[in-house]
């Protein structure tokens, strides 16, 4: 027996993190968004295949820590494991760039208020720098991901099939979406092949930011909805329909529509997914249909794990019963009729 090759290793444990060009992405711009953005700007070639590049607007990265900033495991956002508990930022573990680096070739173009001009880093597929040189670009960070998945052909072919990149772009989309309506005052463009594909500007309410991604017409059906309680502590925010509203207005075929926050985190939340179901009062109708809605969940940090899968969209939440109750006693404040809530499981 023999240990397999540090490179192998990369490869392997890095594509397990990075499956598709829309982990790409969302790893991007969420630390974008840790580094305190207000413009985003996505843009895809062939898909993403060719090239991702996000470029941002924020505080750029140190000097002193570029060195590592696509070294495994380093990272800027916790120092131990009890900072998990207080955890105010989408990354912690410190192993985006460094994965996304073993599966495409990376450039960095970064400058934080303190530097004269900004430099941009060509960093290998081991997350070291091996050369830099001036750039004309402003404050904030650039990440340009070419040739993705070049050393996995399955993968890469699977992706470059035309029905399953329009569907990943579909996804890329619906994402930035989501961080639209959970931050309204973030400027974002996506484009493909230079191509706006989508963009939406900086406002200064969820009500506005919800127009920009779901339209005038859907917002007018939606009333805003508010539930801060203490002990345990639970605030939800949102926008949901109107008690009485039209189905198919207020109603989707495919859950694209429904925006699920827990601490301003986008997450797969199937449980309070189904109570709202219910709370559709579409039990008896043969079409599966998803609400069109718009819900922050925010709890202490203490009480979430959102460290169990590796793009962080499903949380363990210590009280998950607490949490239901509250949804479910805001829908019934709402709606004016009561939910079955599933019983406990641990992920929800
Ligand atoms: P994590 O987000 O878990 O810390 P990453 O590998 O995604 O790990 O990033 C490593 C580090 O690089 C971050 O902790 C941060 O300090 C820095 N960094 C990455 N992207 C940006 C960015 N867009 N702006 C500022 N700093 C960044
Ligand atoms: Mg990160």
């Amino acid at each position: 027996m023999k240990a397999l090759p540090p490179e192998t290793v990369r490869l392997l444990c890095s594509s397990q993190v990075i499956t598709s060009v829309l982990n790409v992405v969302k790893e991007l711009v969420e630390n974008s968004l840790d580094a305190g953005s207000s413009s985003l700007e996505v843009k895809l070639e062939n898909y993403g295949l060719d090239r991702i590049e996000v470029r941002d607007n924020g505080s750029g990265i140190k000097a002193t820590d570029v060195p590592v900033m696509a070294v495994k495991h380093y990272t800027s956002k916790i120092s131990c494991h009890e900072d998990l508990e207080r955890l105010e930022t989408y990354g912690f573990r410190g192993e985006a760039l460094a994965s996304i680096c073993a599966i495409s070739e990376v450039v960095i173009t970064t400058k934080t208020a303190d530097d004269d001009f900004s430099l941009q880093y060509s960093v290998d597929h081991n997350g070291q720098i091996v050369s830099q040189k001036p750039s004309h670009l402003g404050e904030g960070t650039t990440v340009c991901a070419a040739n993705l998945f070049r050393k996995l052909p399955v993968r890469r072919q699977y992706y470059s099939n035309s029905k399953k990149c329009k569907e990943e772009l579909k996804r890329v989309q619906n994402l930035l979406m989501a961080y639209a309506v959970v931050k309204p005052e973030l400027r974002i463009t996506l484009s493909l092949n230079k191509a706006v594909v989508w963009q939406k500007s900086r406002v200064s309410d969820h009500r506005t930011a919800l127009m920009a991604v779901l339209g005038a017409a859907s917002v007018a059906n939606m009333l805003p909805i508010q539930h801060h309680q203490e002990q345990p502590e639970i605030g939800i925010d949102g926008f949901f329909p109107k008690p009485g509203s039209d189905l198919n207005s207020t109603s989707s075929s495919s859950p694209d529509k429904t925006f699920i926050f827990v601490n301003s985190r986008p997450v797969h939340h199937k449980e309070i997914l189904k109570v709202k179901e219910l709370a559709q009062s579409n039990k008896e109708s043969a079409n599966r249909r998803y609400p069109i809605l718009m819900m922050n969940i925010t709890i202490p940090a203490s009480t979430v794990d959102v460290n169990l899968t590796p793009d962080k969209t499903e949380v363990m939440l210590q009280n998950k019963e607490g949490v239901l109750l509250a949804v479910e006693t805001m829908l019934i404040s709402l709606y004016g009729y009561s939910i079955d809530v599933p019983e406990h499981t641990n992920v929800v």
